[in-house]
C-alpha cells in the first residue's frame, strides 16, 4: 500500500481537485493524506486570533468571507445537483459550527476545533467529487486514529493498531482519504500536529501500515540544491539519505515538515517528493541509501538568537556544561549549534520564549552576551573524515562573509555556519558559486 500526500495548493481550487484524480487513478491501494485548501488554515488561524481579542463581529465577517469563497469552489467542483447540495450541507455545517464559537467562550480547545475545519473540509468536498465521478473511495477520519501523547509526540502504537482495525473494515477498497495535520490529543480532545503537519501525518501513517512508499507531492519538483526563492540556477537532488533529508527540513528548507523524516526512517520506507504540476519529473527520493562523499545542498534557518557564555569557573572544570544545558532542559528550548573553547561556549536557539528566564539562571554563574537576527547556514551531504578539502571548499567560498560561529564534525551529514541575517542572501550566493 502506498500513501500520497498533497498539499494546500494541490487542492488549492476546484480544477486542481480536478485534476488530482489523473495522479491517483492508477489500480494500486492507496491512502491519500490531504491539507486544508491553500489560504484555509491561516484564515482559521486569523478567526480563532480575533476570537481570542473577543471582536466576535470581526470573526463572523472573516467566516462569511471564508464561507463565500468554498461557495465558489463547490459550484466549480460539482456537475450534478446531487452533489452540489452535498457540498452545501457539507458547508452549512462546517460553517454554522465555526459561528457557534463566536457566541461562547473562548480556549485553546475551541482554537484547536477550528484549526481542525480546513482538513475536515477538503477532504469530504474531495470525496464527495470522487463520489460524483463515479470513483469508489472510503473516507478515514483521522481523528480515529491519529493520537498524540503527553509529549505531544506521535502515540505509534495506538496509531498502527487504530488504522489497521479502520482499514479492516474495507477489503476490497482500494481508495482511501483522510485527514493530514489534525489528531487527538492524549486527552482526547481534537488537537493537531503543528503547521504543515500533514506531511507527518503522511509519514506517521506510511509507519504504521508499513507502506511500500510515501509520496509527498507538491508544487515544486523535490527539494533543491539551495533556496530557490533566494538563488538563481538551483536543482532538484534527485537522491538524499534519510539523515541528509532531515537535516535540510530542519535547517530550513521549506518543502517538508522538520520531524517528518523520522517515522518513514524508523521503518525505512523511502519518501518521494514529487510536483503535481509536473508530475513526470522525477522528484527527490529519500531513503536508507547513501550516495558517497558530496556536499549534496544549502539550506539557511532564520532568527538565531546566539547566546556567549563565559565563566573562568570553566577553565579545567567538568560539570559546567551541564550545568548550562539544564538551564535550557529546564525551559524547554532546544539548543541548534555548539562551540566551545577553554573558558566559553556559544550555542544558538531559535525559540526566545524564555530567554529572559533563561538569561537570569545562566548570570547567577557566568557572564553572557546575547545577539539576535542570525541565519544558520547550514551545508548537507556526507562528509566522512577521511576525506579531505570539504572546509577548505566551504570557507573559500565564503572568503568575503564574516562566519559568528562554525559547527564540523557534529555529524557526518552537516556542518553549520552563523552569519549576521543581512549576509544570508550573500552567504547562500557565494556557496552556489563555490560548490555546485
Ligand atoms: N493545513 C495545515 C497548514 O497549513 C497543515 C498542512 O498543510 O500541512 O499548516
Ligand atoms: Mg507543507
Amino acid at each position: 500500500m502506498k500513501v500520497l500526500k498533497f498539499g494546500g495548493t494541490s487542492v488549492g481550487s476546484a480544477e486542481r481537485m480536478h485534476a488530482l484524480v489523473h495522479l491517483i487513478n492508477e489500480d494500486a491501494v492507496k491512502i491519500i493524506v490531504l491539507s486544508a485548501m491553500s489560504g484555509t488554515t491561516n484564515s482559521l488561524v486569523e478567526i480563532a486570533t480575533v476570537l481570542y481579542a473577543k471582536q466576535n463581529q470581526i470573526a463572523r465577517q472573516l467566516i462569511d468571507e471564508l464561507e463565500n469563497k468554498y461557495k465558489e469552489v463547490i459550484k466549480q467542483l460539482y456537475k450534478t445537483e446531487t452533489s452540489l447540495n452535498k457540498g452545501k450541507e457539507l458547508l452549512d455545517s462546517h460553517f454554522n459550527y465555526l459561528r457557534s464559537f463566536t457566541m461562547d467562550l473562548f480556549t485553546v480547545n475551541e482554537e484547536r476545533a477550528i484549526l481542525a475545519q480546513g482538513e475536515l473540509l477538503s477532504t469530504a468536498l474531495f470525496h464527495f467529487y470522487l463520489e460524483e465521478i463515479e470513483i469508489d473511495s472510503v473516507l478515514l477520519p483521522a481523528l480515529n486514529f491519529m493520537r498524540i501523547d503527553e509529549n505531544e509526540e506521535p502515540d505509534l502504537k495506538y496509531i498502527e493498531a487504530n488504522i489497521q482495525a479502520e482499514l479492516a473494515k474495507y477489503p476490497n477498497t482500494k481508495l482511501f482519504i483522510t485527514q493530514g495535520y489534525i489528531c487527538r490529543n492524549a486527552f482526547g480532545e481534537i488537537d493537531n500536529l503543528k503547521r504543515g503537519g500533514s506531511d507527518y501525518t503522511a509519514t506517521i501513517i506510511g509507519a504504521a501500515i508499513r507502506s511500500e512508499e510515501i509520496q509527498i507531492w507538491t508544487d515544486i519538483d523535490g527539494m533543491h540544491n539551495n533556496d530557490p526563492r533566494i538563488v538563481d540556477k538551483t536543482h532538484p537532488i534527485a537522491e538524499l539519505s534519510f539523515d541528509e533529508a532531515a537535516e535540510l527540513a530542519y535547517f530550513g528548507a521549506k518543502i517538508l515538515h522538520p520531524t517528518c523524516i523520522l517515522p518513514a526512517q524508523l521503518r525505512n520506507i523511502p519518501v518521494r517528493l514529487l510536483n503535481t504540476m509536473q508530475p513526470a519529473a522525477k522528484g527527490t527520493l529519500i531513503s536508507s541509501k547513501t550516495t558517497g562523499d558530496s556536499i549534496k545542498a544549502v539550506a539557511a534557518k532564520d532568527g538565531i538568537t546566539a547566546i556567549k557564555i563565559k565563566s573562568g569557573r570553566m577553565l579545567l572544570a567538568y560539570g559546567f556544561l551541564r550545568a548550562v544545558f539544564e538551564i535550557f532542559e529546564r525551559y524547554k528550548t532546544p539548543i541548534d549549534m555548539i562551540t566551545t573553547s577553554e573558558v566559553a561556549v556559544s550555542l544558538t536557539i531559535d525559540n526566545t520564549k524564555n530567554l529572559d528566564a533563561i538569561k537570569k539562571e545562566l548570570e547567577e554563574f557566568c557572564s553572557i552576551e546575547v545577539d539576535s537576527d542570525l541565519t544558520i547556514v547550514c551545508i548537507v551531504g556526507s562528509f566522512t573524515a577521511e576525506k579531505q578539502g570539504y572546509a577548505l571548499r566551504i570557507f573559500d567560498a565564503l572568503k568575503n562573509i564574516p562566519i559568528r560561529m562554525i559547527s564540523y564534525g557534529g555529524s557526518e551529514n552537516n556542518i553549520s555556519i552563523l552569519v549576521d541575517t543581512k549576509l544570508k542572501k550573500d552567504a547562500l550566493v557565494a556557496l552556489n558559486k563555490g560548490l555546485f
